[in-house]
C-alpha cells in the first residue's frame, strides 16, 4: 500500500495520465490491474488500485487495446451501396468488372478519406489494406492508422505477366518511398497466371521472411471446384472473359499447392482472407508453417456475397492464429471490427466474448507483425486505446482514448 502511494505521488508529480477503468482486457485475456500509467503515449506501468485518488482519467467502460482491420480494401470505399448482395463470389466478381471504371478519382478519394477517419472513430488503429492503386496514398500519410499496404498482384494473361509485375513493383516503392510499409502480395489462389505466380515468388525468395503476406483464400465452393479442376462457372467466366486456352487454368489450378507452399515458406507471415469453404485443403503446408498462419475471417463480407460463415469451429479448434477483417464497402455497410465481432457473437453462441476480442486485437497485430507496440494492453505498448460496454453478448465501442 505504501509503495503504491509512492508510485501514485511520483506519477503524478511528474504530470503522467493516470487512467482507471472497470477493468482491462489486454488483447489476450481480462486481467487484475485496473489502472495504466502513460507517458509519451506509451504504457509505462499497470496495477491495481481500488481508489480513485490522484486518477486523473476515469472510465466507465472496459479498456481494450486499439481494434486491427486485417483486411480491408479502402481504395474500394466509393463502391458503398452499389452493389446487389448475395450474389455469389462471380456475381461479386461480375460487378466490380461492370462498376469499378464508373467513378471519377475525386469521388474515389473523398470516400476513401471519409472511410479512414471513419475506421479511427470506430476504434481501429492498424489495418492490413489492399491496395491496386495510388488513390489512398496520400490519405495514409496523414492517417493516424497505421497502414501494412499490401500492393495486390493479379492477371492471367501470360504474356502480360512481366507488364503487371513492374507495375505492381513502381507501386511498391512509390508507397515506400512515402515511408508507408507495402508488400506484394497474390489476389488470390486462381487469378496469377504461371509466369506472373513465378516472378512473384522470386520476390518472395529474394526478401525471404521479410515480407507479411496476403491471399484472398477459397471463398466459394466455386473457386474450390476450379481449383480441383471441377465444372466451375468461374473458370468458364474466366477463360471467356481473358480468351483462355482451357489448360491454362488447368496448369494454375494444378501447380497452385507447390506456389502455395512458397509464399507460405518465404513470407513471414501469411493472411488466408476468408476461407469461407476451407475444411482442410492443403493441410500439409498448413501444418508444417502453423504458427505464421493466420486466418482472417470477414464475417459480414461473407454472409453478403455467399450468404454463408466460414466454419469457425473447425478452424479455431484447428487453430488460434485467427484474426478479422472487414473486406471493402463493396460487401460491407460499415469498416467496424465492434461489427464483426458482433456478427460472430450472435452467430456462433460457444464462442466467448474474450476469444473475439482477441481476433480483434492482439490476433490481427501478430498477423500483421505490428505486436510489438499494436495489440496488447502491456508496458511499451503505444495509445490508442478503446473503451468498450459489454451488454448480454454484445460489444458496444464507447469511445477511443488517444
Ligand atoms: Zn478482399
Amino acid at each position: 500500500m505504501q509503495g503504491q502511494i509512492v508510485r501514485f505521488a511520483l506519477y503524478f508529480f511528474m504530470s503522467l495520465r493516470i487512467i482507471k477503468a472497470k477493468s482491462i482486457f489486454n488483447g489476450e485475456k481480462f486481467i487484475q490491474e485496473n489502472v495504466l500509467v502513460i507517458k509519451d503515449n506509451r504504457i509505462v506501468d499497470l496495477f491495481f488500485s481500488e481508489s480513485n485518488e490522484n486518477i486523473t482519467e476515469l472510465y466507465d467502460g472496459i479498456l481494450v487495446p486499439g481494434f486491427v482491420n486485417a483486411h480491408c480494401h479502402l481504395e474500394l470505399s466509393y463502391l458503398h451501396h452499389q452493389f446487389e448482395h448475395y450474389q455469389e463470389l462471380l456475381g461479386f466478381i461480375r460487378q466490380m468488372f461492370q462498376k469499378r471504371n464508373l467513378f471519377n478519382e475525386k469521388e474515389i478519394i473523398s470516400q476513401a478519406e471519409y472511410w479512414d477517419k471513419k475506421m479511427y472513430e470506430n476504434g481501429i488503429v492498424a489495418v492490413g489494406d489492399i491496395v491496386n492503386t495510388i488513390h489512398t496514398l496520400n490519405i495514409k500519410v496523414q492517417s493516424p492508422i497505421h497502414y501494412i499496404n499490401f500492393i495486390e498482384v493479379f492477371g492471367l494473361l501470360a504474356d502480360k505477366s512481366e507488364l503487371i509485375f513492374h507495375k505492381s513493383t513502381e507501386l511498391q516503392t512509390t508507397f515506400l518511398n512515402h515511408h508507408l510499409s507495402a508488400f506484394l502480395a497474390a489476389h488470390a489462389p486462381y487469378s496469377l497466371s504461371n509466369p506472373l505466380w513465378y516472378l512473384l515468388l522470386n520476390y518472395y525468395k529474394n526478401n525471404t521472411q521479410q515480407i507479411t503476406s496476403s491471399l484472398h483464400f477459397l471463398e466459394s465452393s466455386d473457386e474450390k471446384n476450379l481449383l480441383t479442376n471441377r465444372d466451375s462457372l468461374m473458370r468458364t467466366f474466366f477463360e471467356k472473359e481473358f480468351n483462355l486456352k482451357q489448360y491454362e487454368l488447368t496448369q494454375i489450378s494444378y501447380n497452385f499447392e507447390t506456389y502455395f507452399q512458397q509464399l507460405v515458406k518465404h513470407s513471414k507471415t501469411t493472411i488466408l482472407v476468408h476461407s469461407t469453404f476451407w475444411k482442410g485443403e492443403y493441410q500439409n503446408i498448413i501444418n508444417s508453417f502453423k504458427n505464421k498462419i493466420f486466418f482472417c475471417l470477414c464475417p459480414n463480407a461473407n454472409l453478403l456475397i455467399e450468404q454463408k460463415l466460414p466454419d469457425v469451429d473447425y478452424i479455431s479448434s484447428y487453430s488460434d492464429n485467427i484474426c478479422l477483417g472487414t473486406d471493402s464497402l463493396a460487401s460491407n455497410f460499415n469498416l467496424s471490427i465492434v461489427d464483426e465481432m458482433n456478427v460472430l457473437l450472435t452467430n456462433f453462441p460457444q464462442l466467448s466474448i474474450e476469444k473475439v476480442l482477441k481476433w480483434g486485437t492482439s490476433n490481427g497485430a501478430k498477423a500483421l507483425n505490428l505486436n510489438t507496440k499494436i495489440g496488447y494492453i502491456k508496458m511499451n505498448c503505444t495509445l490508442p486505446l478503446n473503451v468498450i460496454e459489454i451488454k448480454g453478448r454484445k460489444i458496444i465501442h464507447k469511445g477511443m482514448i488517444k
